[in-house]
């Protein structure tokens, strides 16, 4: 008709949802997990706006998610009640991916199904997971507040285009219906979907309804009226978080985080906490297993889900961790804040601050707990985070030391490039009499390995941290000192060492003046490139080798500022 339109996807849109189609097959189901996910965010959003104006509530405040299956048709249609959308939000949501850095994970891919499927997961897989299990999809959905009128029609068989048209919808919201694959038949068949949205979705804080099961007919009375059958509850529909610890199962919380996070994997650590005193406020935090592809973009989503008393409020508050901790993945619900609190106020308010801080230490706190318990897991934090973590000495100056303790680094003391080796490590297997921390920072770990200002520290058995990330001269600036003891570049100065003997000094002093003529005339070739000749005792193999002053900017600092062009 006259007002249906067909119009293309955006190029990157239909190079997901064909990759959506292909690598996902093995993991056919969590299609229903994004659907009822995307049903809970549209009663969530439309709860928010009901705060401001409750006339979008249309005198029903009674909020559902229904799973209706029609095995004959080979349907599953998933019904909600939320916020719906109009025509313009159908094209712009379901036509096109305005998620930041999709270029990016698109020229990531390798084809290769396995990788490819991590990487999809990551970059969250949403609304067109449906085509996974269906040759066609349709939308009828009806923004709130707008009138039937408003009802629009989306229909796709998941290739190069969508029709889009109007038709009245009665209720608000939206229903999707899928038109099964053949080989997806069983999605249609109510206790396979049953059981599968009480794997994911038993904690979506919403009620999913579907048909009671059908009663077995007693014998005898096959003729007899039997009462129709009544929608019921599939899930626990209590939102997660407000449960407390001792009820809910580690499935739970795996399958919780996977709905917040859009994760595929599972959650290497979590911590469920209720605080109770002048603040009260629930935390659920959830540390990843695996590094988002985009966590070195600038704009890239981050920060916890915030609630208000229970009620959504906002994805992405950035408020409540440092930029190091950014990794963290989970919710706050707070008794404390105003229901029609902004981004704005956030960033005033008095009660997020002390919150920040608590949830900053409680991030600190689990770590430190897994660092003890599970080398193993920690170790796979390290490998994914540990680069993040080091910027927070520079970013949080109070709980430097406890960051400190978290840092891991490569060392001679192993001499191989794993960095296993904490702080607190190297402390114990200080020598008698040495003072500091010694560090040698490189471009890269073999040159660290082999520079030759550490020829006198294996001499002496002294041991060295062997840096070589970008960001680990930063790190040391800010960091200066662990456990009162100072952290000293051995590329830098004139170094002493506490363990030199009277002897070794005597030597250095000789050999100062034996070369002063030797060292006179290397200062007059090299006047315009160095600052200062020195003689030492300290190079056991090398002729020579560079050290910078002591107040002057390391070498890897330099380069960073040079690449950003000062
Ligand atoms: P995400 O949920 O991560 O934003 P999706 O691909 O799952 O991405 O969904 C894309 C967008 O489509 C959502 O952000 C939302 O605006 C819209 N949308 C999807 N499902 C619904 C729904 N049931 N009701 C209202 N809007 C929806
Ligand atoms: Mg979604």
């Amino acid at each position: 008709d006259a007002k249906s339109e067909t119009l293309g996807f955006q190029t990157e849109a239909k190079q997901l949802l064909q990759l959506m189609i292909h690598s996902l097959y093995s993991n056919q189901e969590i299609f229903l997990r994004e659907l009822i996910s995307n049903a809970s965010d549209a009663i969530d959003k439309l709860r928010f706006a009901a705060l401001a104006d409750d006339s979008v509530l249309e005198g029903q405040g009674e909020f559902t998610i229904q799973v209706d299956v029609d095995k004959d048709a080979g349907t599953l249609t998933i019904t909600d009640n939320g916020i719906g959308m109009t025509r313009d939000e159908v094209i712009e949501n379901l036509g096109t991916i305005a998620k930041s850095g999709t270029a990016a994970f698109l020229e990531n891919l390798t084809g290769d199904q396995q990788k490819d499927s991590q990487l999809i997961g990551q970059f969250g897989v949403g609304f067109y997971s449906a085509f996974i299990v269906a040759d066609k999809v349709r939308v009828h959905t009806r923004k709130s507040g707008e009138g039937a009128d408003g009802g629009v029609v989306w229909e796709s068989s998941g290739e190069a285009d969508f029709t889009i048209s109007e038709q009245p919808r009665e209720q608000r919201g939206t229903a999707i219906t899928l038109y099964l694959k053949d080989d997806c038949s069983d999605f249609a068949d109510e206790w396979r979907v049953r059981s599968v949205i009480k794997k994911y979705s038993d904690h979506i804080s919403v009620p999913v309804m579907m048909l009671e099961p059908e009663k077995p007919v007693p014998e005898g009375e096959e003729d007899a009226e039997t009462a129709p059958r009544e929608y019921e509850a599939v899930n626990e529909a209590t939102a997660l978080w407000t449960r407390s610890r001792s009820e809910v199962s580690d499935e739970e919380y795996k399958a919780f985080y996977q709905h917040i996070s859009h994760d595929f994997q599972d959650p290497l650590s979590w911590s469920h906490n209720r605080v109770e005193g002048k603040l009260e406020y629930t935390s659920l935090l959830y540390l990843p297993a695996k590094a988002p592809f985009d966590m070195w973009q600038r704009d890239t989503a981050r920060g916890l889900k915030l609630y208000v008393q229970r009620t959504f409020i906002m994805d992405d508050a950035e408020q409540f961790l440092p930029l190091y901790l950014r990794f963290v993945k989970g919710v706050i619900d707070s008794n404390d804040l105003p229901l029609n609190v902004s981004r704005e106020i956030l960033q005033q308010d008095g009660a997020v601050d002390s919150m920040r801080s608590a949830i900053t230490k409680r991030v600190l706190d689990m770590l430190a707990k897994m660092a003890k318990s599970s080398a193993d897991d920690y170790a796979a934090f390290w490998s994914e985070f540990g680069q993040v973590l080091k910027e927070g000495p520079a970013e949080d100056f109070a709980n430097k030391e406890k960051v400190a303790g978290l840092l891991r680094f490569a060392t001679t003391h192993t001499d191989t490039e794993a960095q296993d080796q904490s702080l607190a490590d190297y402390v114990e297997r200080m020598q008698e009499g040495q003072d500091a921390i010694y560090y040698v920072v490189a471009e890269n770990f073999n040159t660290a390995k082999h520079s030759p200002h550490l020829e006198v520290f294996r001499k002496k058995g002294i041991e060295v941290l062997l840096l070589s990330d970008r960001v680990d001269d930063w790190l040391m600036n800010h960091l200066q000192s662990f456990d009162d003891k100072p952290l000293k570049d051995v590329a830098r100065g004139a170094l002493e060492l506490a363990s030199d003997s009277e002897e070794e000094k005597a030597e250095q002093e000789k050999l100062e003046k034996d070369s002063e003529d030797l060292v006179a005339r290397i200062q007059t070739v090299l006047e315009a490139k160095v600052q200062e000749v020195r003689a030492t005792a300290r190079l056991t193999e090398s002729p020579a080798c560079l050290v910078v002053g002591d107040y002057d900017m390391g070498a890897q600092m330099k380069r960073i500022m040079e690449a950003a062009g000062q």
